[in-house]
């Protein structure tokens, strides 16, 4: 028999245990699902929470936005969470443009994401100096 590896969504962080990789596809996204490079039986022993942030810190590494935005979160840099925001705001409003072209279920998750990240600069402007604008 195979060993089962286990694979996850790129999109939605859901997981599942395949033996082919062509079976590896998200049932929610119908995204084609990653390879996790971790033995089935080592994510088997993780309890949810390890789980949870595995896969977290997978999507956010697969995401060059979103590692973007973590990055300074880390730092604790809030004027430079601002400019990276406002940056890629600018960048999902041309990818939404692109994928309007396209595929209209991509465009729900980048516009989701749009939304996500406008109500973090809100969150920032109001918790923030927040003043002088
Ligand atoms: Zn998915």
């Amino acid at each position: 028999m195979r060993e089962l590896s286990v694979y996850y969504c790129p999109r939605c962080g859901f997981y599942a245990f395949h033996c082919l990789s062509k079976n590896a596809i998200c049932p929610k996204c119908t995204e084609e699902m990653k390879l996790l490079d971790m033995r089935w039986q080592e994510f088997m022993d993780l309890d949810c929470d390890k789980r949870d942030a595995l896969l977290s810190g997978r999507l956010i590494s697969d995401h060059s936005l979103v590692s973007r935005l973590a990055k300074p979160y880390r730092e604790n840099n809030v004027r430079q969470i601002v400019a990276n925001l406002l940056t890629v705001i600018e960048e999902l409003d041309e990818e939404i443009k692109r994928l309007e072209r396209e595929n209209k279920k991509e465009k729900e998750t980048v516009e989701w994401m749009h939304k996500m990240i406008w109500d973090l600069v809100r969150e920032r402007k109001n918790a923030g100096s927040g003043k002088n604008d």
